[in-house]
């Protein structure tokens, strides 16, 4: 029997999901579907005008905006949005932004079970699963729960045509880190590897011509396609040290989401590359490259990605650091996590060069 079927099962909650230029300017139908007549609306300071546009375009629909969304979620910011729930009577809240707003939209959710519409503007995923990470007292936690899942997203590719070039290739290349774990994964199943297949195909296709001309919005949907495929993996299949590694590196030097990412995945998959070869040829044939790390590495310097993590602030000495936590308590990897290989990638990552140029020599 094919090991695709032996054992497999699809589930998760049913998420209404629209794509469309100019969507966000009519939310009748999430609205309706999901009942609600007084939305909070919530945005990071950086948005706040773009939440004040879907305040106007809901009109008596809307009882307030929130626009103090932070990165990681801190407990602290999401209490300070329950609270103005409650004052305004919100009945339902509107989300518009990246990772971090729609984050406390998901903490608010998992609080009060507030129903979600969530407009995505960046390719970062959260919108396609149930899981929420926030922070309290410096400590980050993660969690799995449907409640969290937003009920609706919609996709409007107006809204990343916004996104400034550095943070769309970013963004991307965060996308395209939980495909291509996601083939890899443990869990993986033919359902979430056709999904992760399509999402970076549509990203490999779109990404030139986004950077080219941000304003395409024809790529920008195609782009916001391939988020949509890539987070819906995120949510069904189990991460591995890439995850990890971006975790730590984000968690103990505080370094940017999306940046850390694009940094880390060529050199993330050339160490798993010898035990997945088979799972990740189909990325290597896609980029028309002899290995997924050459071909990931070679698209994120034509992009324009940052390659190196010293560009990020990052210090020698941390990598020491970053190597012990990440080798303590490691998730599932298809290779075995081994400190000195670690470090060994994690110095490649920090000077930019090649993938696995510090394992040749
Ligand atoms: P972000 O939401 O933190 O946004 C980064 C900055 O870019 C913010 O200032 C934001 O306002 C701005 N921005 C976003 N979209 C813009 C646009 N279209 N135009 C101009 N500026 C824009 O970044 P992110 O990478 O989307 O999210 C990172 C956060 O999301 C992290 O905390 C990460 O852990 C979390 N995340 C969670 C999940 C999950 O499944 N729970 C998945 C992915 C990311």
């Amino acid at each position: 029997m094919s090991r695709f079927y032996a054992g497999f099962a699809a589930d998760g909650a049913p998420v209404q999901v629209r794509f469309g230029a100019g969507a966000r300017h009519d939310l009748s139908p999430e609205l309706e579907l999901l009942g609600i007549a007084r939305a909070l609306v919530l945005t990071t300071p950086h948005q706040a005008e773009q939440g004040e546009d879907i305040v106007r375009s809901l009109g008596d629909r809307a009882v307030g905006l929130f626009s103090g969304a932070a990165m990681h979620t801190p407990v602290e910011t999401t209490e300070t949005a329950m609270d103005r729930a409650k004052d305004c009577g919100a009945d339902g809240v509107v989300a518009i932004g990246g990772g971090s707003t729609i984050g406390l939209a998901k903490a608010v959710a998992w609080r009060s079970d507030l129903p979600q519409i969530v407009l995505p503007t960046t390719y970062a995923g959260s919108e396609a699963t149930p899981v929420l990470g926030q922070t309290e007292n410096g400590v980050k936690s993660t969690f799995a729960s449907q409640r969290v899942q937003p009920e609706a997203i919609v996709y409007d590719p107006e809204l990343v045509a916004t996104l400034p070039a550095g943070l769309t290739v970013t963004s991307a290349l965060n996308a395209m880190a939980h495909a291509v774990e996601g083939l890899y994964s443990r869990d993986a199943n033919r359902l979430s590897s056709a999904l992760a297949m399509e999402g970076i195909r549509a990203f490999v296709r779109g990404l030139p011509n986004v950077v080219e001309t941000p304003g395409d919005l024809a790529a920008r949907e195609d782009t916001l396609f391939g988020a949509w495929l890539c987070g819906t993996v995120l949510g069904q299949v189990g991460m591995a040290l890439h995850h990890k590694l971006c975790h730590t590196l984000g968690g103990t030097l505080g370094l940017p989401h999306s940046e850390t990412h694009a940094i880390v995945l060529p050199h993330a998959v050339a160490y798993n590359e010898g035990a997945a070869r088979d799972a990740l040829k189909p990325v290597a044939d896609l980029l028309g490259a002899d290995t997924a790390a050459g071909g990931l590495y070679i698209l994120a310097k034509r992009l324009g990605a940052p390659l190196a993590l010293r560009d990020l602030g990052v210090s020698q000495d941390a990598l020491e650091t970053v190597a012990d936590l990440a080798t303590q308590n490691p998730y599932w990897n298809p290779r075995p996590v081994e400190r000195a290989a670690l470090r060994a990638l994690l110095q490649d990552a920090y000077l930019g060069d090649p993938p696995n140029s510090g394992e040749r020599q």
